[in-house]
């Protein structure tokens, strides 16, 4: 079945008694016992709850999965998968890494002793050369934030394989629409479900997916043990914003090319990253490897005073962190999402402070352009 019509049947099928087209949200703490050791299913809602394994069983068909698990925030997904390292064991990262799981990397996990090294994952010779005899992941951004480097997963999640190294795949900015990570051979597909999936900026949520029956039965046992689990009400809301994933995500991509196209033909712009862009380094792998280059821009204009305008003088456009939903979001990398690493490796890495980030929404393209167009040209 198409991935269309698998995100719109998320939740149909739950209240047969009823017959509601959309999951109840089971706003309950705990469940009656039929009898003395007997359950329903459910006993408590740390451990399940019909309104969010509703959304659980959703993402994993969306991705071909065993399961699916549904944490608190995106972080919480995070937090929950490095739980199954231990003490000793050695990571490969993504470097442009989303800032917050760099933070967490870093000055959380690293205390109880994981190591991690950060490198290109779009060159699986930096990969193979890293690993090491206490290497237990890789954890990969099919698409990094905010420079849009593309990650071979086929070629990545064999070099893991072969090593019995765990591969997680950080699939947030494409979605199981554009890129079906596990059916590339990753083990753990994680979303936040805060930006594409919910889709309308208004739903913090965490989502996994897994490929192997045991490992999901670990993957559960941690969800339910440390216990960041997703509340009903927030299951519900992420259900209603994945029902349009597909319908959004195409008009969010076509709006993204055409505002890629204006801003490389734009003088005061000096570079733009845009995978969808022929002569972007990752184009022709996203090409070949997922179904489309999703919806997010990073562009560099020609002076830090240009920043200013673009963040203060535009008005539909939002100067908001986060990204994915309907509205179209503008950042600056350096002073918000990737506040928290060093200042001479943000650099390195190209993030500085003439790099913005478009999250690229829904309206009309013309009506963005326009917007983009006044604030360059406005008094400072
Ligand atoms: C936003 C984001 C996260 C963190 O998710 P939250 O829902 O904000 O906790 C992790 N990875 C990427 C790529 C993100 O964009």
């Amino acid at each position: 079945m198409n991935i269309a019509t698998q995100a719109v049947q998320i939740g149909l099928e739950w209240d047969s008694r009823t017959g509601a087209v959309t999951v109840p949200i089971y706003q309950t703490a705990t469940f009656r016992h039929p009898g003395l050791g007997q359950s329903t299913g459910y006993d408590y809602s740390r451990s399940g709850n019909p309104t969010r394994q509703s959304l659980e069983a959703g993402i994993a068909r969306l991705d071909g999965a065993a399961r699916g698990f549904a944490y608190s925030s995106g972080m919480a997904a995070i937090t929950s998968i490095l739980l199954l390292f231990k003490q000793g064991d050695h990571l490969i990262v993504t470097e442009d890494l989303y800032g917050g799981t760099y933070r967490l990397f870093e000055q959380i996990f690293s205390q109880y002793g994981l190591e991690f090294t950060y490198l290109d994952t779009s060159d699986c010779q930096l990969v193979e050369a890293a690993i090491r005899p206490n290497t237990k992941g890789l954890f990969v951004e099919s698409l990094t934030n905010p420079l849009l480097k593309v990650a071979d997963i086929r070629a990545l999640a064999a070099i893991a394989k072969e090593r019995g190294i765990l591969c997680i795949v950080d699939n947030t900015f494409l979605t199981p629409y554009l890129l079906k990570v596990l059916d590339l051979g990753a083990d753990i597909a994680l979303y936040s479900g805060s930006k594409y999936l919910s889709g309308h900026n208004d739903t913090i949520c965490g989502l996994v997916t897994v490929k192997d029956p045991a490992l999901a039965e670990r993957v559960y046992f941690h969800q339910n043990g440390a216990g960041a689990v997703l509340g009903p009400q927030d299951s519900w809301l992420t259900i209603r914003g994945m029902k349009t994933l597909t319908i959004r995500l195409d008009r969010q991509q076509q709006n993204a090319e055409r505002i890629a196209r204006w801003l490389e033909s734009n003088p005061h712009v000096t570079r733009v990253f845009y995978p969808g862009l022929e002569n972007h380094p990752g184009h022709d792998l996203m090409k070949a490897q997922g179904k489309g280059f999703g919806a997010m821009i990073a562009f560099e204009v020609a002076t830090p005073e240009l920043v200013e305008k673009l963040l203060l003088k535009t008005e539909l456009i939002s100067f908001a962190e986060s990204l994915g939903g309907v509205e179209t979001l503008i950042t600056f990398p350096a002073v918000q999402t990737h506040a928290d690493i060093e200042p001479e490796k943000r650099e390195l890495l190209g993030i500085n402070n003439r790099l913005l980030r478009l999250s690229v929404g829904i309206e009309d393209a013309d009506d963005l352009i326009a917007d983009l167009e006044k604030a360059f040209a406005s008094e400072a």
